[in-house]
């Protein structure tokens, strides 16, 4: 091969190396840029949940979560509290969650027990959520059974307020699981496809971690009211 011959072909690798570069790029910024996730035709009618927060706040914030879930876990940890601090606290955002069955059986009987102290004890509701979670093995092992009718029983203890006789008498006889049943439905029908997903009016956000984006569409929700 001639000197011409390699120099011809070493303009065309390094040609092919940045047109390959640029479609990298360019699409990577699209991948940033696109931050928001499905948007329903209309903000999602979940009434009856869980929530925290005024009541008839301007902006309803869902989340689709699971308590056997570990970034469910982790963004308790991580977002809600910023969430918390920024606008339910302030009464711009009533907060709701719904249960997703993504784990079997441990998950079901989360969701049940939770049903439960929503409907006998609403207002300790997010005591026994947070507390749950906060139970949740925060190793590699979340996947083992922890998620037991005795460490059920063991958090409702701990919490004073909750007559435990009467949430066990409920919880053992599954007295709320079509409460369950109804966010299996929810899921369903909003095609929820992993946890957490969170939902800010009609908009599921692409990356639950993202507060920023969270944030920003919260803040447009008001400014268009
Ligand atoms: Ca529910």
């Amino acid at each position: 091969m001639s000197q011409g011959n390699k120099g011809i072909k070493m303009l065309v690798i390094i040609t092919i190396v940045i047109v390959v570069l640029i479609i990298a790029l360019i699409f990577l910024n699209n991948a940033k840029n696109s931050s928001i996730g499905k948007v329903y035709n209309k903000p999602l009618e979940i009434a009856g949940q869980p929530f925290i927060g005024e009541e008839n706040a301007p902006v309803t914030v869902i989340e689709f979560g699971d308590f056997k879930c570990p970034s469910c876990k982790a963004w308790g940890e991580m977002i809600y509290p910023q969430l918390e601090k920024d606008f339910i606290a302030t009464g711009k955002v009533k907060f709701m969650f719904v249960n997703v069955l993504f784990h079997g059986e441990e998950s079901e009987r989360g969701s049940l027990a939770a049903e439960t102290v929503w409907k006998l004890f609403p207002e300790y509701y997010w005591a026994f959520h947070h507390a749950l979670f906060a139970a949740q093995p925060a190793s590699q092992k979340h996947d083992e059974p922890w998620l037991t009718t005795e460490k059920v029983m063991e958090i409702i203890q701990e919490i004073n307020g909750i007559d435990e006789k009467q949430f066990a008498a409920s919880f053992q006889n599954k007295e709320l699981i079509s409460e369950v049943e109804k966010d299996m439905q929810f899921v369903d029908e909003y095609n929820v496809q992993y946890t957490p997903s969170i939902v800010v009016g009609d908009t599921m956000v692409k990356d639950p971690f993202d507060y920023e984006t969270i944030k920003t569409l919260i803040e447009k929700k008001l400014e268009g009211m």
